[in-house]
């Protein structure tokens, strides 16, 4: 069982930090930068001890890492030291999920974005080969959101999607349209068209954006033909084809939106404690997935409970903690890593 979660050297659980540069408006305040990447795996911050002076006196944390990723690193690199290593064993009943985390601005949709994009043309790459090509396997993708404690479809016009659990720990989104991938080039497409119907209230599209996750699926089935045209007199297959494996991208809300809870504003208020409630349950769940625990708390939040058929079985887990390098951002900045350092 153990020798099977390690499966091709790929850990169980990866926690990776990822540094963003300074921003434009950071180098014109003259914020200093205090966030050191030391080696691959370690990181320092210096934080300043008074707010007045943010230069006055430092108080120095050090965290550990499975990967600390600096300013330098692209994406190309972030897709290498998370994703690709996942890849190969989608096809041998691994269900992954690969999550941004951090404050509104530290990164997360920048580092996420090209991912499933990368990732696609790996998959679609392996079930071109020779030993998969006789097995009718498809890639499938579908892209959705959770705000509110609510889903909606960002591929359909943000129709209202429900969930439901077939019996078998295998989670249902009723109603939740699957797109083929036949080309890679429509990923990029429908990343966009997703991106376009993500949350956008009356403060203006990031900011509302900030306090949904967005989650694209890439799954990998296998078609037995015969069966399928027997199941659908209507011609469409959509629905049908057994799942082999698949691999979920997680653009999480702004973490320091889960603070939103003393808000004047009652929406802002219940959202900020639905988004905080998401990332405490998400945190519990990858660490009872770590201990091998046999109960995972995923009924503790929507997001956990959509991603429970990905908590169990053969899993795999990519934590993407991002953050901000200015001294302005060093409360959330801290808060990142210790969250990022309870996961592990
Ligand atoms: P978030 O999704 O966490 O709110 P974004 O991904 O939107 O943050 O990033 C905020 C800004 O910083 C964007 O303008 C983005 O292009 C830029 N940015 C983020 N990470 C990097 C990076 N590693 N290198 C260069 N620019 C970055
Ligand atoms: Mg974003």
């Amino acid at each position: 069982e153990k020798d099977n979660t390690r499966e091709n050297n790929v850990a169980k659980i990866k926690v990776v930090v990822r540094k963003r540069p300074l921003n434009k408006k950071e180098v014109s305040r003259k914020e200093d930068d205090i966030v050191t990447v030391c080696d691959q795996a370690l990181l320092s911050v210096h934080e300043p001890k008074l707010k007045v002076d943010l230069t006055a006196y430092v108080e120095k944390h050090e965290f550990c890492f499975d990967a600390v990723l600096d300013e330098e690193v692209t994406n190309d690199e972030v897709y290498r030291a998370t994703v690709e290593p996942i890849i190969p064993i989608i096809f041998r009943k691994t269900k992954a999920t690969c999550f941004a985390y951090g404050q509104t601005g530290s990164g997360k949709t920048y580092t996420m974005q090209p991912l499933p994009l990368r990732a696609a043309e790996d998959l679609v790459r392996i079930l071109h080969q020779p030993t998969y090509r006789n097995q009718k396997f498809k890639l499938w993708l579908s892209y959705f959101e959770i705000y509110g404690g609510k889903l909606y479809d960002l591929l359909t016009d943000r129709k209202k999607l429900c969930m439901r659990e077939d019996g078998r720990q295998q989670v249902c989104i009723v109603g939740l349209q699957e797109f083929e991938v036949l080309d890679v080039h429509i990923v990029k497409e429908y990343i966009e068209r997703g991106n376009a119907s993500r949350s956008t209230g009356s403060t203006g599209a990031n900011e509302e954006s900030s306090r949904s996750h967005a989650i694209l699926q890439l799954v990998v089935k296998k078609h037995n033909e015969v069966k399928e045209k027997r199941r659908n007199n209507d011609g469409n297959e959509t629905k049908a084809g057994k799942v082999v494996g698949k691999i979920s991208f997680i653009d999480l809300a702004g973490s320091e939106r889960g603070a939103d809870t003393t808000d004047n504003d009652r929406q802002t208020r219940i959202e900020g404690a639905e988004i905080n409630k998401s990332l405490l349950a998400l945190k519990e769940c990858i660490r009872a997935l770590d201990n091998d625990q046999i109960h995972i708390p995923f009924r503790g939040s929507k997001l956990t409970e959509v991603l429970r058929d990905s908590f169990v079985g053969n899993s795999r887990t990519v934590m993407i903690s991002c953050i901000s390098p200015n001294a302005g951002s060093c409360e959330h900045t801290l808060n990142t890593l210790r969250y990022a350092d309870r996961v592990k």
